[in-house]
């Protein structure tokens, strides 16, 4: 298989042929179709997150054909389409595992973290883990839902059911949520990098009913507001935005620190959550509701080789949408 590899942390990926992986019992090894890029990668790359696993083949946005089988793997059969989201593992056994809040868990594994991940031609995943993926789509547009929209959904349900939503960071997955908060009936505001226009004109053709800059005032008391942005300072601005009894969604997994704010901001029952992973119910949920709601997918395709120029378009905010790994594209 040929895989791009982080080697140490703070370097680029670097691209090397290994033997195919062997699926484990209750594994499954897959072909992998495309791979999205999510700014978790960034984070695992720069060393944001703490203890990963190095060498590290990075990638949790995965949807490939299922090449073979470990042993007491049930359910799925060769040449079956699926995906593998962030959450690679849970032991089961501990007290969130209990509750069925496996996203919690103490014990968990993350793929493309502490597990290889799909930066790869091919890649091995726990078959508990792995989501049946619509087989006729175009995998390129599927991948971006294993973690841009699958945290975005996780994101969106812990904001409640207001009708006025922020969404703070315009990318992957506040592309896909901005669709669904249409698809539900409810207002999008969205909150760019300040002067960036061209993401501003983005989310208004999802059906943003408003697009500036994070630097300006909300031009509606929104019910919640979700931050996509790493920026701890857009959590003061987001409180500054919600009304009374609103709440703060911080969906990524690293924000720079949060400035000290006055306490009248968070005053009257507003609330700042953060949502950490997901869980298997979260991924039967959101897989089954995507293709209903018509979700145009806005993707930049890079052959697998050209792993390390999608990390830089993504940290640099030149691309619209997800930025995708197509192992099959050359060029
Ligand atoms: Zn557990
Ligand atoms: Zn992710």
């Amino acid at each position: 298989m040929d895989a791009m590899v982080l080697h140490a942390l703070g370097t680029p990926l670097r691209a090397e042929t290994r033997p195919d992986p062997v699926p484990g019992p209750g594994e499954i090894r897959l072909k992998v179709e495309a791979c999205a890029v999510c700014r978790t990668d960034l984070h695992v790359v720069d060393g944001d997150l703490p203890d990963p696993m190095l060498p590290i083949i990075p990638g949790h946005e995965i949807v490939g054909r299922i090449e073979a089988l470990g042993p007491g793997v049930t359910g799925l059969r060769p040449g079956q389409r699926v995906g593998v989201p962030w959450l690679g593992h849970s032991c089961g056994q501990c007290p969130y595992c209990a509750e069925e809040r496996e996203n919690l868990c103490d014990s968990p594994v993350f793929t493309g973290f502490t597990r290889d991940g799909g930066f790869a031609t091919h890649t091995v995943a726990d078959a508990r883990f792995a989501f049946p993926m619509a087989e006729q789509a175009d995998a390129v547009a599927l991948a971006p839902l294993l973690c841009a929209g699958l945290i975005g959904w996780r994101c969106l349900s812990m904001a409640g059911e207001g009708r006025t939503i922020g969404l703070y960071g315009f990318g992957a997955a506040a592309h896909i949520i901005a669709q669904v908060c249409r698809w539900q009936g409810r207002r999008v505001f969205a909150f760019t990098r300040p002067g960036d226009t061209a993401t501003q004109d983005f989310a208004r053709s999802l059906g943003a009913t408003w697009a500036g800059g994070s630097d300006e005032p909300t031009p509606e008391t929104l019910d919640a507001a979700l931050i996509f942005a790493p920026v701890g300072a857009l959590v003061p601005a987001a409180l500054r935005a919600v009304r009374k009894g609103g709440r703060v969604v911080c969906g990524g997994i690293h924000m720079s620190d949060i400035p000290a704010f006055p306490y009248r901001i968070l005053w009257g029952e507003r609330q700042v959550l953060s949502v950490a992973n997901l869980t298997r119910r979260d991924g039967a949920e959101f897989l089954a509701l995507a293709p209903q709601i018509g979700l145009k997918m806005e993707t930049t395709r890079y052959p697998l080789a050209r792993a390390n120029e999608a990390l830089a378009d993504l940290r640099a905010g030149r691309l619209q949408g997800a930025a995708v790994l197509v192992p099959g594209m050359t060029g």
